[in-house]
């Protein structure tokens, strides 16, 4: 018998997420079907997208090879029914408060920054460079976590140093690309490009550094097809173009309306849906069907 989630004690819910503990040296993450665009979370969620993102998360942590805070299988006996496939163990650390960020491409935050002055979170980038330009080698472009409703700022190397110390900071930036690299490999090799992506670690109670929250799914990284790459060109999301294509083309809806997007029509709900699947499919080369969970 499986437990009711209604018996653990909810500890932190997110935009699409929600913390419960279940006891004290584990917690059950749980991914909802909620999606966001243009900083709203929607009012239609896209079914089945908190297992697609939890699949592609156990897929990268099984295939990247570091450390990580999972502490149990996808249908560990201590995850409810209700959640089931959308839910994960895992051991609960003491979190770094850095958004560890990693880009190989230039785009978002960081073009801005560039455009501004020639750098990204105080690395300096060649002259030139475009909207989609490749960064060779991928740059370490840390964060800090924005309270509800704000977005991350992006702070300096220096900055993070002086928060966490020189030497943790400097793991966490080695850390941080050589994820990423492995990540964008695993994924170029299927023709699909990691422009950026963003970890998370922590500590467990016996000092070790972890990889922690969700990993290189579309929410915490932002994926390209790469037959459409082309630099110079804003690129479209792989996995939101559907649904930002519609709010801004066809719904009559505009971003600065200043009002809620409205509810996606059934169509792009699907299609949005079977764009999530795609991803994970494309990417693990494994199957969504054998997943947990899924429709009783
Ligand atoms: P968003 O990611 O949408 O900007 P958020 O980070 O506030 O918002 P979520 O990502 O949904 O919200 O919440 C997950 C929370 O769980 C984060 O605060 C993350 O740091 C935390 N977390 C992830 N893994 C662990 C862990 N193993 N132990 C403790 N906390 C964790
Ligand atoms: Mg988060």
């Amino acid at each position: 018998m499986r437990p009711e989630l209604s018996e653990y004690t909810p500890i932190y819910s997110g935009k699409v997420r929600e913390l419960y503990e279940i006891d004290d040296e584990h917690l059950l993450l749980v991914a909802s079907d909620r999606i966001s665009a243009y900083d709203y979370i929607l009012d239609t969620p896209i079914p089945d997208k908190g297992r697609v993102l939890t699949a592609m998360s156990v897929f990268f942590f099984d295939a990247l090879g570091v450390p990580n805070h999972l502490a149990g299988p996808a249908d560990d006996p201590r995850i409810p029914e209700s959640v089931l496939g959308r839910a994960l163990v895992t051991r609960r650390l003491d979190m770094v408060p850095v958004e560890c960020v990693a880009r190989g491409y230039l785009t978002g935050s960081g073009l801005k920054e560039y455009r501004a002055n020639g750098e990204v979170c105080g690395v300096p980038l060649p002259e030139g460079l475009v909207d989609g330009s490749r960064i060779d080698p991928p740059i370490f472009t840390p964060a800090t976590k924005a309270a509800v409703g704000d977005h991350d700022e992006n702070v300096s190397f220096e900055r993070v140093a002086e928060d966490v110390g020189l030497e943790l900071a400097t793991r966490l930036r080695e850390l941080t690309l050589d994820v990423y690299a492995r990540g964008a490999d695993i994924a170029r090799e299927r023709g699909i490009i990691l422009a950026d992506t963003k970890f998370e670690f922590g500590r467990s109670s016996d000092g070790d550094l972890l990889l922690a929250d969700e990993v290189l799914t579309p929410d915490s990284s932002r994926y390209w097809d790469g037959a459409l790459y082309e630099p110079g060109k804003a690129l479209p999301s792989f996995d939101k173009q559907i649904v930002r294509d519609w709010l801004t083309k066809e719904s009559g809806w505009s971003t600065d309306a200043g009002t809620p997007p409205p509810p996606l029509p059934a169509d792009v709900v699907e299609r949005t849906r079977a764009r999530y699947i795609e991803a994970y499919e494309r990417i693990s080369g494994l199957s969504f069907a054998d997943w947990p969970g899924g429709a009783a």
